[in-house]
């Protein structure tokens, strides 16, 4: 893709480690030029031992922002000068803004699963929600959730004291259960949306040892994996065949950097339009 370059072109990054393999230069770049904004997006690996020394360069080169995936995420809680509300309630950013030499933490890791779900058509709120995992990726969607106005939520987990943990934020919605096959069973026959957090399923990595709860949902219920490598996992494929609506992680993906690319240029944009540029990207 041909980005034209000027002396005011603004410039962003995305930071991890590893990091390379990340699609977001392509993304954020492809909206850039659909929105005519004249900025640039990079890709640059950071450790976590160089990102204090990051931080003090991309003031000094006047970046307009970055975002951030593994490991960093939780670090820069403790480095940004504002938080919002999004990262202040998940302890976790993804996205910096640098205004005037300061950095302006957010996360939209729980909207942009919130706004994938929305634009499938399924408008959790008031729903039963189910939630595999108490990892960072599930504190960012069960916490998006609950303060969207699920009827509730269980968050199921192989350690339960995490998930326990985690449903401290708010017990009058909130439960934390265990991961034994009877436990799930059991949640699932009153489940409206179930979402595997938990890496299951992904590429090169464990598998669930039975999907047989996934019988127990309703006929009506929609299941959701935050995993999109591979596009359809077992989770899904088995869902699917049971003639339950499914997606999977990459309307997450795209949305929340649709919602980050709102917060570098500080206005909305046209989430359908960018959906569908950003899908072509894949
Ligand atoms: P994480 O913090 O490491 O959490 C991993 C979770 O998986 C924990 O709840 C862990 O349980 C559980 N788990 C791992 N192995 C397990 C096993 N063998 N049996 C049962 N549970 C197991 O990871 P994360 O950052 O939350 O990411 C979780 C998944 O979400 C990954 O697949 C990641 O790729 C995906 N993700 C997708 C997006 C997107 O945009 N689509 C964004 C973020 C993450 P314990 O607590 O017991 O260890």
């Amino acid at each position: 893709m041909e980005i034209k370059l000027t002396n005011q072109t603004k410039k962003f990054c995305v930071i991890g480690d590893p990091v390379t393999h990340s699609k977001s230069p392509a993304i954020y770049n492809a909206m850039a030029k659909v929105l005519g904004v004249d900025m640039v997006y990079l890709c640059q690996p950071v450790k976590v031992d160089e990102l204090e020394q990051f931080i003090q360069s991309v003031k000094l080169l006047g970046y307009g922002g970055f975002n951030a995936t593994m490991p960093h995420k939780e670090c820069l809680v403790q480095m940004v000068d504002h938080l919002d509300s999004d990262s202040e309630m998940c302890q976790s950013v993804n996205t910096v803004r640098i205004i005037d030499g300061e950095l302006y933490g957010s996360s939209t890791d729980g909207g942009g699963f919130f706004h994938a779900l929305l634009s499938q058509g399924c408008d959790p709120r008031g729903k039963n929600v189910v939630i595999l995992g108490a990892g960072g990726a599930a504190k960012s969607v069960a916490l998006k959730l609950v303060e969207q106005g699920v009827q509730s939520l269980v968050v199921a987990n192989r350690s339960i004291d995490k998930a326990e943990l985690l449903c401290k934020h708010n017990l009058n919605v909130m439960q934390g259960v265990d991961f034994q096959i009877d436990t799930l069973n059991r949640v699932m026959s009153e489940c409206d949306v179930l979402v595997n957090c938990t890496s299951l399923g992904m590429e090169e990595s464990a598998e669930f040892s039975t999907l047989e709860f996934l019988d127990h949902l309703p006929t009506h219920a929609m299941v959701c994996d935050l995993i999109y490598h591979p596009a359809e996992t077992k989770l899904l494929e088995h869902a699917r065949l049971r003639g339950l609506v499914t997606m999977n992680g990459l309307g997450m993906l795209i949305h929340q950097a649709i919602l980050a690319m709102e917060l570098f240029l500080g206005e909305s944009v046209d989430r359908q339009a960018m959906e569908i540029l950003v899908k072509e990207q894949f």
